[in-house]
């Protein structure tokens, strides 16, 4: 059998999109589709990891914003994952993005973003990448500093800079505010100061209260810290038109994502109308997490005194398994060393039986390369499945060549309704 007949097996339509082949069934559920996919593989003698696309939840994620966020246009993180099947179709959907380098802007307009779809979100930007913003009349250019903001006024005169302030939250799990962002009691004014004395138009303010920032009072907090600047800097003439509150919105829990939501709309409506202005946010995780799957192999599982793995004297005599998978935190599994935002490996075929304290690493050299540990889990051997969600964001774009090993290979799938509202909105 072809090694790419899986949709053929799995009985779906094969539709090619973006260079890539795409399964449509007449309806999706992750897990069980990659039962299938892996029993294929298991017939080929295929042990190679997989990640599977579900574009079925990229829409959801997407309309959901829509609901919960309706004023508030999302310009989707592209670093959480640039793949260009995710990034055409949220083009099509209206989505905007938020860029960080001239690759990522290159990437979306040629992909078919328009200019204003983008906004160039990185306080730090090389002369090269500003230049190459202005020739793509990308305008919406992000400082923290007085250093980027005439650095840009002289090299992109007619950009609106949108001044990036810290906002970090004790809540969140990876604290952005310790590398960016104007402190908003003393830089950001001094930016509006020298901007107005330059003649340096300034267009808005923009924070990102932390990636996975679970606490619904990090953005209305941070609002009132960004209604201040946006009077002063009205008052001292500038535009001041955008607010942009940035990512860190949930990706793995709806409910979590509707209370922030819920949390932030009161105040972002009050201000909207109060003072006229247009909100933005990008969010990354939030859009992409739960779109991919993960499936990967067990090379090999050796056992080994439990008290090894959980550093237990007492569990000397109790049987532990160690576990080598195909893929590695120096890739796919890097979130792990962010702790909790690891999802929970699963066995795709569960069989019952005895559970052993389990330890599972990735496949290099490195003693750092562990994906989980001291976790109860039933025994699997050599050429066992194991089964990895919420996979979509942070996993494909750290993929690294260390050690040779490969990455998962990517398999996309949509329902047939999914599909269908999919390419009515692309044609
Ligand atoms: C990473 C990043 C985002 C996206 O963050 P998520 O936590 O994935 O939502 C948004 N804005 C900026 C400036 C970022 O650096």
């Amino acid at each position: 059998m072809a090694e790419d007949s899986w949709i053929h097996f799995c009985n779906g339509e094969k539709v090619v999109f973006e260079n890539q082949e795409i399964a449509i069934f007449p309806s999706i559920e992750s897990m069980t589709l990659c039962r299938k996919i892996a029993s294929f593989r298991d017939k080929n003698n295929n042990k190679k990891g997989f990640m599977l696309y579900n574009l079925d939840h990229l829409v959801k994620r997407f309309e959901l914003w829509k609901e919960e966020f309706p004023m508030v246009e999302p310009f989707y993180a592209t670093k959480a994952n640039n793949d260009p099947v995710i990034l055409r179709i949220l083009t099509a959907f209206g989505c905007s993005f938020d860029c960080a380098s001239q690759n990522e802007i290159d990437l979306l307009i040629k992909l078919g973003a328009s200019p204003s779809q983008i906004i160039f979100a990185h306080p730090a930007k090389t002369e090269e990448s500003i230049l190459f913003a202005k020739a793509h009349d990308v305008k919406l250019l992000v400082v923290d500093s007085v250093e980027e903001l005439l650095k840009q006024s002289r090299l992109f005169p007619g950009s609106k800079s949108v001044i990036r302030i810290s906002a970090s939250s004790s809540q969140s799990i990876s604290d952005l505010s310790v590398k960016f962002g104007a402190d908003p009691e003393e830089e950001a004014p001094e930016i509006i100061k020298i901007g107005a004395k330059e003649g340096i138009n300034i267009h808005g303010i923009s924070f990102h209260v932390g990636t996975g920032c679970e606490d619904p009072a990090a953005i209305p907090r941070a609002l009132r810290a960004v209604k201040k600047l946006i009077l002063m800097g009205r008052e001292a003439g500038h535009e001041m038109k955008l607010v942009d509150i940035g990512g860190g919105f949930n990706g793995y829990n709806d409910q979590k994502f509707r209370e922030c939501a819920a949390g932030a709309r009161p105040t972002i409506e009050a201000l909207k109308e109060e003072l006229d202005l247009r909100f933005i946010a990008e969010p990354g995780r939030y859009i992409v997490a739960p779109c991919a799957s993960i499936c990967v192999n067990v090379q090999l599982g050796k056992e080994v005194s439990a008290a090894k793995i959980t550093g237990n004297p007492a569990d000397k005599d109790k049987r532990g398994i160690e576990y080598y998978i195909t893929s590695s935190v120096f890739g796919t599994f890097v979130c792990c060393w962010y702790g909790y935002l690891n999802s929970e490996g699963r066995p795709l075929f569960p069989k019952g039986g005895e559970q052993f304290v389990s330890r599972i690493w990735g496949p290099t050299c490195d003693s750092k390369d562990q994906i989980e540990t001291n976790k109860m889990m039933e025994r699997l051997v050599c050429g066992d499945w194991i089964y990895y969600d919420f996979k979509g964001a942070y996993t494909t774009v750290y993929e690294a060549p260390f050690n040779g090993f490969p990455h998962p290979e990517h398999l996309f799938a949509s329902s047939e309704k999914v599909w269908d509202r999919i390419k009515e909105t692309l044609l």
